[in-house]
């Protein structure tokens, strides 16, 4: 298994809780993001729930442990994908799900205390790799700025002076995203729910209806809950295998480097590659993305780096920055995403089973959106609708 930078450089929090109790009135199988997020806003809905959180790992050990830890809201890029399939107002209302993602985050968890997670405001870059790219980005910022998005053109000096790239024209920088220690958030999450019991190295096998209740098998117990909710994304199909075509898993694969110097001011994408940049608060340098060299390969859920892509990050770590030629690499890690067909989230009660819920296909967003998703979660078992594009009932004739 690779190891991701994140898990070594956080208190690790995967002892499981001792519970000799059985029965709950939530399961939630996944302890990343999307799971510990769900379980926060049940707390907060019912203090005395009694929830387990199972694993077959522990805290953070698929992606949620092993992202690049941007909390923004995607790529200027991903913005005008959105405008061309969804329409420019859908658009807008998909980046500020991302907004209200992150302020609710620091509402709730991160409190002032920026500190506990390595959190910082610093805006994201989406840089132009072409003249094209540049024409085509000043358009598109105008297009942002009128829909009321704070965005701003910055320039080749800016990029190499805050940045330290070079050789790129220009990038739209969108000024709330953030950045974060993803394990450290988890940690975070996980000091609020008081009462949720963890449940690790559990792998779920089975999901079965009892009369009144859903008895979820593991391979240590069997356990029965009201409610299972299923928080597994990448892997979604383990234990419901009608989601093997409607999730699909997609490696991603990143390198750290040894500490540098600081140079790179905030989250940076340059999406010609689907690659991505920043630097940790320790100085190292964290790049990942270049999945479409090698795309059949990397639609996999398997844990694992590949020459191919890894020498493509390492060949943007040594020439596309000030200063970095031959830098060493300290990690190489990969870690599994799960994709929709339209690329938007799945939420909501599985249609043929009630009492199950889903949550899945974050895509490379789980940061930027699992915690607003997951208060749409809870508040749709609560009797609320889930906003139409991520309604898991636009898959409803395939679950049926
Ligand atoms: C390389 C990479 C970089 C990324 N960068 C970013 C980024 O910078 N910003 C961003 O917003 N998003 C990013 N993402 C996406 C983000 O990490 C995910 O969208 C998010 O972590 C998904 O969270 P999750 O809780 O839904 O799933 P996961 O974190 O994958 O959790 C699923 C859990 O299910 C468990 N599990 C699996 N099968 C079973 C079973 N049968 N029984 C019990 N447990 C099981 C696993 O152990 C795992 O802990 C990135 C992803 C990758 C791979």
């Amino acid at each position: 298994m690779t190891h991701s930078y994140w898990l070594d450089s956080a208190v690790h929090f995967s002892s499981s809780d001792f519970t000799s109790v059985k029965s709950f009135d939530v399961i939630i199988v996944g302890a990343g993001i999307a799971g510990l997020s769900t379980a926060y806003w049940l707390e907060k809905e019912n203090p005395s729930i009694k929830i387990a959180i199972v694993d077959r790992a522990g805290l953070g050990r698929g992606a949620s442990g092993r992202n690049a830890g941007f909390v923004t809201c995607g790529s200027a890029e991903h913005f005008s994908k959105l405008e061309k399939q969804f329409g420019l107002s859908q658009a807008i209302q998909i980046w500020k799900f991302s907004d209200a993602n992150r302020e609710l985050l620091k509402a709730e968890i991160i409190q002032g205390d920026s500190a506990l997670v390595d959190f910082s405001q610093t805006g994201s870059c989406t840089v132009a790799a072409s003249e094209s790219d540049w024409q085509r980005y000043h358009r598109l910022s105008q297009t942002m700025l009128v829909a009321g998005l704070d965005v701003e053109l910055i320039d080749e000096k800016y990029l190499s002076d805050r940045y330290g790239v070079r050789n790129f024209l220009g990038a739209i920088q969108y000024k709330n995203d953030g950045e974060i220690h993803p394990v450290k958030l988890l940690g975070l999450l996980k000091s609020k729910l008081r009462q949720t019991k963890f449940i690790f190295d559990s792998n779920v096998t089975e999901l079965k209806r009892a009369s009144h209740s859903w008895i979820v098998s593991t391979s240590k117990d069997t356990l029965s809950a009201d409610k299972v909710i299923f928080c597994l994304n990448g892997y979604s199909d383990a234990v419901l295998p009608e989601l093997k075509e409607l999730v699909k898993p997609q490696r991603g694969q990143v390198i750290v480097t040894e500490p540098l110097k600081k140079f790179v001011q905030g989250p940076c994408y340059l999406t010609k590659h689907l690659c991505y940049f920043r630097q940790l608060p320790t100085g190292e340098l964290l790049i990942g993305g270049f999945r479409n060299h090698d795309i059949e390969a990397e639609n996999t859920k398997q844990d694992e780096v590949t020459p191919k892509i890894q020498a493509a990050l390492k060949e943007f770590a040594h020439s596309y920055f000030q200063n970095t030629s031959g830098v060493k690499i300290n990690y190489q890690w990969s870690g599994v995403m799960g994709f929709t067909s339209d690329g938007q989230m799945m939420i909501g009660e599985h249609p043929s089973q009630k009492g199950v819920y889903l949550m899945a296909g974050c895509s490379g967003h789980g940061m930027g959106l699992s915690f607003h998703a997951a208060l749409t979660l809870v508040n749709n078992i609560k009797g609320k609708n889930v906003p139409a594009h991520l309604d898991i009932q636009r898959f409803r004739a395939q679950l049926l």
